[in-house]
């Protein structure tokens, strides 16, 4: 009997270990999550402001398309891994993965860097 509430006690922490790493892969998944949902935000408000701008300038739903016509011909396709710039000051990428619009911190030295879409040298 007591060689069985040992086989229990053990069944039953491992149980528990396993709920805990449960637990911690889902809070992680949660950050990831929020992460992505504020990623999404930023780019839907800055096409919001640059589409504003443009129909407030003149530029017609016409002109976009055609001037999407020509970057998708230049190479520029959706791509999910990021954009980035180099770094004015010390020349590493600068991903532009913060809740901030329009500019991003260099990882390496500091240097805030404009994000503007117009500025953004490549895409990963
Ligand atoms: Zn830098």
């Amino acid at each position: 009997m007591r060689s069985m509430n040992r086989d229990v006690y053990h069944v039953v922490r491992r149980m528990n270990e396993a709920d805990a790493k449960d637990r911690t892969q889902n809070s992680i998944l949660a950050d990831k999550e929020d992460e992505l949902k504020t990623h999404r935000q930023k780019i839907v408000y800055m096409i919001r402001v640059l589409w504003e701008c443009l129909m407030e300038m003149g530029v017609t739903r016409e002109d976009v398309d055609r001037k999407m016509q020509e970057i998708e011909e230049r190479g520029w396709t959706i791509n999910p891994s990021g954009y980035y710039r180099m770094c004015p000051d010390c020349g590493k990428k600068v991903f532009d993965y913060t809740s901030r619009v329009f500019e991003a911190t260099c990882v390496y030295c500091g240097t805030v860097v404009p994000m503007y879409p117009g500025d953004i040298d490549q895409v990963t």
